[in-house]
């Protein structure tokens, strides 16, 4: 074997030996037997005829590809008009897609920030937060899980003339909210710029699903940024950044992510604009998928989550795998969160509610996680 080989090998047994093998999960499409408690379609559109005729109708129009970068010949009147009603929808002045949510997220950070500026970031904001903070070549400071005390003081004491400040509106695994309006008022003291990233909260969160920056009254204020994904509730794919015009404008001008990209595919854009039609139209999915939350919160015995996503913490990454091992014998697919995915190293099952579940199914699921969470703990 040649030491490339033996080096894959190692690594592989190293996770092997630590019970950290991370492995593809295969969906199996149409009349999946699983309950699905892991995904984040949570307003169940993206099986919704609405959406999917959405994407077939765009990519009759528009093809299978937006054919070349939006600053080349890439932007679409189809980008024009979701970005227009994204924007419209959420209160922001103005919107701009990317071709998904991780995109978005190293467009806007690195765009917003660079050598020389400062980044105060919540330790537990996504992947795409962190990546992009690595991009940007800004100092980063990383502040405990909503520590405002922190912030506030990495701010006050900065030499850098300009900073951002990242944080999550609601909690990818966690599944609580941040405190917002809190954050833009430090943020507003301290001439920093609030980064939000809502892509757990548009349609779950806020009022009728606009969100927790809609929800605080900041949509349009000059210093926060919110930056979000179409595949999550709007059940498509791909990201946007909403914000004030000169935002806008700044990003379609610097954020690499966004220049030098393909514009997102026409099925896609059609799929995500047919979809916050349904969720302008049908607010009353936003109240099921929380309700749908509450009942599950309520049999794993954890608080109610701000959202649509429930965070069960474990005793061990043991303990975890064992619970959700039950749910899935039981016809129940639940997420199940091991170090190195969770930063404070609490390994959690994480559930997430959908709006279209039937009485029947959620019956069912509430008695599985009751009954596996009661399995797990007592054997651990
Ligand atoms: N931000 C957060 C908080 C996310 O959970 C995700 C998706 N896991 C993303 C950004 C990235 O979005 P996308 O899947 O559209 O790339």
């Amino acid at each position: 074997m040649s030491r490339f080989s033996d080096r894959l090998a190692a690594a592989a047994r190293a996770r092997e030996a630590a019970g950290l093998t991370r492995r593809l999960v295969a969906r199996s499409g149409a009349g999946e037997d699983l309950l699905d408690l892991a995904g984040n379609d949570y307003l169940g559109l993206a099986g919704d005829p609405r959406v999917i005729e959405g994407a077939v109708r765009a990519a009759q129009t528009w093809g299978g590809g937006a054919r070349a970068s939006r600053l080349v010949t890439g932007t679409l009147a189809l980008h024009a008009e979701l970005e227009a009603e994204l924007a419209a929808f959420t209160g922001h002045p103005s919107a701009l897609a990317f071709s998904t949510g991780y995109h978005a997220n190293l467009g806007a950070v690195t765009g917003l920030a660079g050598r020389g500026d400062l980044i105060v970031s919540d330790a537990h904001v996504h992947a795409s937060m962190v990546d992009a903070c690595r991009l940007s070549r800004a100092r980063v400071a990383i502040t405990g899980h909503h520590d405002l005390e922190a912030v506030e003081a990495t701010l006050a004491t900065r030499a850098e003339a300009h900073a951002l400040v990242l944080v999550e509106s609601v909690y990818s695994v966690l599944g609580d909210a941040a405190p917002v309006a809190e954050l833009a008022e430090i943020c507003a003291r301290h001439e920093a710029v609030l980064v939000v990233d809502e892509a757990h909260a548009l349609g779950t969160a806020g009022p009728g699903g606009r969100g927790l920056v809609a929800g605080a009254g900041l949509s349009g204020a000059e210093h926060v940024v919110v930056t979000g994904t179409l595949s999550k509730s709007l059940g498509s794919q791909g990201g946007f950044v909403l914000g004030s015009a000169a935002v806008r404008e700044h990003l379609v001008n610097v954020a690499r992510p966004f220049v030098y990209d393909t514009g997102l595919a026409p099925a896609a854009a059609g799929a995500a604009l047919a979809a916050l039609r349904v969720l302008r139209d049908e607010p009353e999915r936003v109240d099921a998928v929380r309700h749908v939350a509450a009942s599950l919160a309520l049999a794993a015995s954890t608080p109610e989550p701000a959202a649509a996503v429930l965070s069960v913490a474990m005793p061990s990454a043991a303990a975890a795998v064992a619970a959700a091992q039950v749910c899935a014998e039981a016809g129940l697919r639940v997420g199940c969160f091991r170090p190195p995915s969770v930063p404070d190293g609490i390994s959690r099952l994480r559930l997430t509610a959908r709006a279209t579940l039937t009485d029947a199914e959620l019956a069912t699921a509430t008695g599985t996680l009751t009954r596996a969470l009661t399995t797990a703990l007592a054997a651990r």
